[in-house]
């Protein structure tokens, strides 16, 4: 580098130029050009700030190489892929489902430019945005309607808005369940405008206690999936049917929050079983409501199905504008509900059940391919071997349904038990540094990579060839 053209001030100096000055550098001037003089007038003025602090002279190489690096870190992506071993497919902290290629392909294709979003083609006027989808919903799941919002949290939220406001829905004392985040269903309730009627015990709910409980106040009859947890022992809850047949004595809604939501028998594919929205609808729900990022292997969406008189009350709640999906949500579930029109593929096809119904030896050979590589680059400190695991379905399944996996499990071989705790924090620390950030979880004194989300082990091994060595 030719320094005087570089810098036209002296390469050091005792003080710094001017900002103005420095601004005008030419590679600061380049870092203008791409990423805006704000950002790196602030990234000037920190470091002058920095060199203010120590009593050295003014070095015009390192101070720029500074400014650099840090407007690079201001512009790098938030939000960016990592690789997630930490043995839960459905990681709500990690972003839930991944997508299959269609959906993907589905997104890219209308995120650029106009769609028909809102705009019917056949007849040339305005269209709703849930026709894209309705169909679908309605054909996997037997519903006369559907309607599509941001999350299922979403789709409870609006449909007790819009069936029950300032009047009561009875739900059962079991099932008043809190979903991991901040979705209680009696905080819910409350900002839907309407109240809560408890009725049985934790344990034990019986029909007569929700017959009861109805009064001229009564909206609707409320079940919700506690798929998160279970009450072992002497436990009593009311099913649809009976639900079903006191909601049509008083002429209610029966209205069921189904969290997970499949629309395929999840035992077909060796999976613990999950009521489907089909079987729901059938038991006598008026209205079921589930996710589109749980096991239906989609983007976030919250779907409502049911009744068609019921479904159109929710659509023209004024709150479905504020909870509405965009366009790429849109294309993306059309695309992964028409994957679900061929079940031999489906399961193939979508990744979150690909994942799931991952064979074991499967997982065992990309552990036993990334395991060498890991160890090389962890160091001798450490051992390093291929385990059985657990994995988990996430996203409120039930945690105890665990699926056999494989795992790398690094251990720490020196040092006392804080000293190796601090180890295996720094090795994790380590890990979420590379490039594409790894995720595992530390289980007994090791740090374990769940491999049953990593199907390519490539780019997984040449990443750690790239990354320099541990500082
Ligand atoms: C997951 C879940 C929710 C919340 O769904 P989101 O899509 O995360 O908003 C609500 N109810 C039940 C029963 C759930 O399992």
């Amino acid at each position: 580098m030719n320094l005087p053209e570089v810098f036209p001030d002296r390469a050091t100096s005792l003080r710094p130029p001017s900002v103005d000055r420095i601004l005008a550098w030419p590679v600061l001037s380049r870092l203008s050009a791409i990423h805006g003089r704000s950002l790196v007038l602030d990234s000037v003025r920190a470091g002058l700030e920095q060199w203010r602090e120590v009593d050295a002279p003014f070095d015009a190489t390192a101070f720029t190489e500074g400014v650099e690096q840090r407007v690079l870190a201001m512009v790098a992506p938030s939000i960016r892929p990592v690789y997630n071993l930490t043995g839960t497919v459905l990681h709500t902290n990690l972003g839930r489902a991944p997508l299959p290629r269609e959906a993907i392909e589905a997104m890219v294709a209308v995120a650029a430019g106009a769609t028909n979003l809102e705009f019917d083609l056949d007849k040339g006027k305005r269209g709703d945005r849930d026709d894209h989808v309705e169909a679908w919903v309605c054909r996997h799941t037997g519903a006369e309607a559907a309607t599509v919002v941001n999350n299922n949290a979403a789709a409870v939220l609006l449909t007790l808005n819009s069936l029950a406001l300032r009047r009561e829905v009875v739900v059962s004392r079991g099932e008043l369940i809190e979903i991991g985040g901040a979705f209680r269903l009696p905080d819910i309730m409350a900002r839907a405008g309407c109240k809560l009627r408890e009725v049985g015990t934790t344990n034990r709910t019986h029909p007569g206690d929700f017959g009861e409980a109805v009064s001229s106040k009564t909206a609707a009859l409320m079940k919700a999936y506690t798929s998160n947890y279970r009450i072992e022992g002497f436990t009593a809850e009311v099913e649809e049917p009976a639900l079903a047949d006191i909601a049509r004595e008083y002429g209610l809604p029966l209205v069921v929050d189904l969290g997970s939501g499949s629309l395929i028998d999840m035992t077909a594919l060796g999976l613990p079983r999950e009521p489907t929205v089909r079987e729901t609808l059938e038991k006598g729900a008026d209205v079921v409501t589930f996710s589109g990022d749980k096991l239906l292997g989609g983007p976030q969406a919250g779907i409502i199905a049911g009744r068609a008189d019921l479904i159109r009350r929710i659509r023209k709640n004024p709150l479905k504008r504020a909870l509405r999906c965009d366009k790429q949500t849109l294309a993306a579930l059309e695309a992964v509900l028409r994957l679900y029109s061929n079940p031999d593929s489906v399961a193939e096809r979508v990744p979150a059940l690909r994942l799931l119904t991952r064979p074991e030896s499967a997982i065992h050979q990309t552990a036993g391919d990334i395991a060498g590589p890991l160890a090389l680059w962890v160091g001798a400190d450490w051992e390093v071997a291929v385990t059985p695991a657990k994995s988990q379905i996430g996203s409120g399944s039930l945690p105890l349904d665990l699926l056999a996996s494989a795992a790398v499990r690094l251990t720490p071989l020196t040092g006392n038990k804080r000293q190796r705790g601090r180890q295996l924090k720094a090795l994790s620390a380590r890990l979420r540094r590379l490039p594409v950030p790894v995720v595992g979880r530390i289980s007994e004194d090791a740090l374990l990579l769940d491999c049953r989300c990593l199907e390519d082990s490539a780019p997984f091994i040449a990443q750690l060839d790239v990354a320099e060595s541990e500082p």
